[in-house]
């Protein structure tokens, strides 16, 4: 009877952190792969620890990328405390990689020929409140809105080594997409890839898609390359950034150019 046990025990966190805003303004900040936690029931899922410290675990640096750009905005900032190797917080439920049994190369013993039950109390537990809670802050905010999506990306996949400092996502909302792209692009110091390293699809990601697209909130998908951001001054110096940017952005899209 298994089935019926909770996931998360009374030592496990929220599966979702809140800093609250501070301030007015159109930015509801989200980050789905900030943190690295796992409920103690799952035992690790049979990865070593080393591991952990990996990309494939969480976004490495984002989430103080994140505090200090929720604290410069004063925007509200929701970041997923669990791993995505528990459950990827970007992928829609049942997604092929929403709970992946690999991930690059590291095979993740605990999601193995995994039981309909144990998806579906992943789902329910950590996935599903956290979006809730995305949701009702969108749904109980009055003003103007722009979601901007943290993420960031490893230097080198499969062998490769990737040349963009920064990448913009987008699917429906090039136009966003386009300012920011240019204003990235003006910095005259970065790498900017467009849609790079990955494509924002429907079925790809899923918090953009599901909290804005389908609501025609216009978004940025923010991809930092890791080992910019791996120790806090990178960090500082992207958050500074991004407050600086952001804002620009901001006038852009509201002057309609
Ligand atoms: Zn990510």
């Amino acid at each position: 009877m298994s089935g019926f046990l909770p996931l998360l025990g009374p030592d496990d966190p929220m599966p979702y952190r809140i800093t609250k805003a501070t301030a007015e303004g159109p930015f509801v900040l989200v980050s789905d792969h900030a943190g690295r936690a796992v409920p103690q029931c799952l035992g690790r899922l049979g990865v070593s620890e080393a591991e952990w410290d990996r990309h494939i675990a969480w976004d490495i640096g984002i989430h103080g990328v994140g505090i200090e750009l929720s604290r410069l905005l004063g925007s509200v900032l929701v970041e997923q405390v669990y791993s995505r190797l528990v459950i990827d917080s970007n992928r829609a439920p049942g997604h092929p990689t929403s709970i992946p049994a690999i991930s690059d190369r590291t095979e993740i013993e605990g999601n193995r020929a995994l039981s309909s039950v144990c998806r579906a109390r992943r789902e329910r537990e950590i996935l599903h409140p956290y979006h809730d809670r995305i949701a009702e802050i969108l749904r109980e905010r009055s003003g103007p809105t722009a979601l901007i999506a943290l993420h960031s990306f490893t230097p080198t996949m499969n062998g490769m080594a990737r040349p963009w400092h920064v990448g913009i996502l987008h699917h429906r909302d090039t136009r966003s997409a386009h300012i920011m792209l240019d204003l990235l692009r003006q910095e005259g110091d970065l790498c900017v890839g467009d849609n790079e390293p990955y494509v924002l699809t429907a079925t790809s990601d899923y918090t953009v898609p599901y909290h804005a697209e389908r609501a025609n909130l216009p978004y940025l998908e923010i991809e930092i390359r890791q080992d910019l951001i791996e120790d806090e001054a990178g960090q500082q110096s992207w958050a500074q950034r991004l407050a600086r940017l952001l804002p620009l952005y901001w006038s852009a899209i509201s002057q309609g150019q």
